[in-house]
């Protein structure tokens, strides 16, 4: 191939915004020519590069629209630690067909239980194929829609919960009481999505508790109504994760503290031998 024919190529993958074969044309012709590879194989292979690495921007791309505060996966839920979950029907999830048929999913809880691991989990594989997602906390949206509002752009601050995303994650609800006015913003975001388009729930209040968060009863029914339709509902009933982190911290801390003093010659000066201050370790200990 002459330089012209090169240069010719370069230029039309940059007219076709094929920037992934633009950035690698020498080196693959080369390893191209060094393995033998016949026509079908390079173009193959060019098209499948292109291919992947747009795929990775995009995915890249819709992670950082979805706003998440930390990313979590499916794979680093360790569901031996709660029981009372079910791991297929998560598992289930993870295909997202809740999303083509526009169904709700609702975490609930007490803290520390993985809420919003997996909702971001599920969000994150939402991501990875094709679906635009945003991740906000309730407390936040509420913020968000309040101050539009003060300033006369509610409908279309609406418009970033409701019509831009195929999945919303409203995350920590009961977390904080809201007032009318705030549970109407919450109604009006469910109402719009309702049917349309999917949304993952979590909270540390059970269903039944709603009611005298919302301030409002006939609005959080009206809410209620509408998310409970078409949904699927974990009620996680284990231990927290976190607290289990810090305990097991805090045996291996007592329990090297307990070594150490095990093992630590006895002061000639005070006289006590370490059965004495095994004694002493226990007594602590009782
Ligand atoms: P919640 O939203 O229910 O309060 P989180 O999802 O924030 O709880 O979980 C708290 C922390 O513990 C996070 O770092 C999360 O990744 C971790 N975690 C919770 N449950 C599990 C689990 N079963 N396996 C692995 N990590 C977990
Ligand atoms: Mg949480």
């Amino acid at each position: 191939m002459n330089e012209l024919q090169l240069d010719r190529i370069l230029d039309h993958c940059r007219r076709l915004g094929l920037m992934h074969v633009h950035t690698g044309l020498s080196e693959t012709l080369r390893r191209a020519e060094t393995e033998s590879w016949g026509h079908l194989q390079l173009l193959d292979h060019l098209l499948e590069e292109e291919i992947a690495s747009r795929e990775s921007r995009r995915i890249k791309n819709a992670l950082k629209l979805a706003a998440f505060p930390f990313l979590k996966t499916l794979d680093a839920f360790d569901f031996a630690f709660q029981p009372s979950l079910d791991k297929a029907r998560v598992m289930d999830l993870a295909a997202l067909t809740f999303l083509q048929r526009k169904e709700n999913v609702l975490l609930l809880g007490p803290p520390g239980v993985g809420k919003t691991h997996l909702a971001i989990a599920l969000a994150v594989r939402a991501c990875q194929h094709g679906a635009s997602v945003y991740f906000t906390s309730l407390d936040s949206m509420i913020r968000a829609l309040s101050a539009a509002d003060a300033s006369g752009k509610l409908a279309h601050k609406l418009k970033s919960f409701t019509t831009k995303s195929q999945l919303l994650v409203i995350d920590e609800v009961g977390y904080l009481p809201l007032n009318r006015a705030e549970a109407n913003y919450l109604f009006q975001v469910v109402a719009a999505r309702y049917e349309r388009s999917s949304l993952i729930l979590t909270s540390n209040k059970a269903v039944s508790e709603w009611p005298d968060l919302f301030g409002d009863h006939a609005l959080a029914t009206a809410i209620l109504d509408r998310i409970l339709h078409h949904a699927q509902v974990f009620s996680i009933k284990g231990n927290s994760y976190r607290l289990r982190e810090r305990l097991s911290a805090a045996t291996m801390a007592a329990d090297s503290a307990a070594e150490a003093a095990l093992v630590e010659p006895a002061a000639p000066s005070q006289n006590r031998g370490p059965s004495s201050r095994l004694l002493s370790d226990q007594t602590a200990v009782v």
